[in-house]
């Protein structure tokens, strides 16, 4: 597998960088806001075995709500769809990624997808497992896998960062529990939600990620299925419809990719059958996602006619 930087995306992250004077670093989740706002990186894995990167594409971030693309992959595979869309919906929100309002008035009664913190929640109770680190080890040697990465743990700071501070998460949880979507003891499950978006790797590993997706699921070396296709197309099709929270309608107009993005400033992009794509920048625009790394992929989706519509 050749890996190197590339001249043409250290060109284009040059030219974003400055963007980022115009974004904010989350600071809701204490730990978070003490990464730097200007950095930026970017790292695209060609399916044919080719991985480029440019900007600070050491720099490990977490995940955050990226991470809510993986454990619904894996629930699936463990539990089914019917299970799974039992208790979580299809439809994007149009609201903030914790917003509560939708959840009392939503008819059916469940959270409407699996990309808000509601549905997210709900997702990562359905993890099967006898006990907390039952359910984590099944998570993380998933991702591992997706990574191809077995040194791929959780950031402890930015884990308890947020479990300390998660009150509206918590609410989400209890408001489910009296209407029977979730069960079981709540703060266990914010325990794994919280080590789940702590999940941390640099924008190799997430571009990696992004390449089993491009792949239906196959893994870009072995030809392995890590995640069968059916799976691999729900996931992607949440990633258009709710990926960029609020913002994806203009998003799959501008870009019009597959794509999900986390508090953190990472950007999971996946162009069908040739790239997955890995970005950091955590100043972020007002939506919350990524301020430099929305423009870097407008500039490359233009560039190359990514759009899949
Ligand atoms: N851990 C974050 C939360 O639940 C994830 C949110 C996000 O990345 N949008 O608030």
């Amino acid at each position: 597998m050749k890996c190197e930087t590339n001249e043409h995306l250290e060109e284009l992250v040059a030219q974003v960088r400055s963007l980022t004077k115009h974004g904010k670093v989350a600071d809701y989740i204490p730990a978070l806001g003490k990464v730097n706002g200007e950095d930026l990186s970017i790292a695209l894995y060609d399916i044919k075995k080719e991985c480029l990167y440019a900007g600070d594409y050491q720099k490990k971030f977490t995940l955050q709500s990226i991470s809510k693309v993986l454990s619904l992959a894996l629930v699936l595979m463990e539990r089914g769809k019917d299970y799974v869309f039992e208790k979580v919906g299809m439809e994007p929100t149009g609201d903030p990624f914790n917003s509560i309002s939708k959840l009392e008035t939503s008819i059916p009664s469940k959270p409407l997808n699996p990309m808000i913190n509601a549905g997210a929640l709900a997702v990562t109770n359905m993890i099967p497992g006898y006990d907390l680190e039952d359910k984590w080890d099944k998570l993380i040697i998933f991702v591992q896998k997706l990574a191809s990465d077995a040194e791929v743990d959780y950031d402890k700071e930015v884990a308890q960062s947020e479990y300390e501070t998660a009150h509206l998460n918590r609410a989400l949880c209890y408001f489910m529990k009296q209407h029977g979507i979730i069960e079981g003891d709540i703060e266990e499950l914010m325990e794994l939600y919280t080590r789940q978006c702590s999940i941390e790797m640099n924008c190799f590993d997430l571009a990696r990620i992004g390449a089993v997706f491009a792949l239906n699921g196959q893994d870009p070396d072995t030809g392995e299925t890590i995640i069968p296709k059916d799976i691999a197309r729900i996931c992607k099709t949440f990633m258009v419809t709710c990926g960029m929270y609020d913002a994806s309608g203009e998003f799959a107009m501008k870009v019009g990719i597959p794509a999900k993005s986390g508090v953190s400033g990472g950007i999971m992009a996946v162009v069908p059958e040739k790239y997955g794509i890995g970005i950091f920048g955590p100043a972020l625009d007002e939506k919350g996602n990524s301020i430099a790394g929305l423009k870097l992929l407008q500039s490359l989706a233009n560039e190359y006619d990514f759009s899949i519509f």
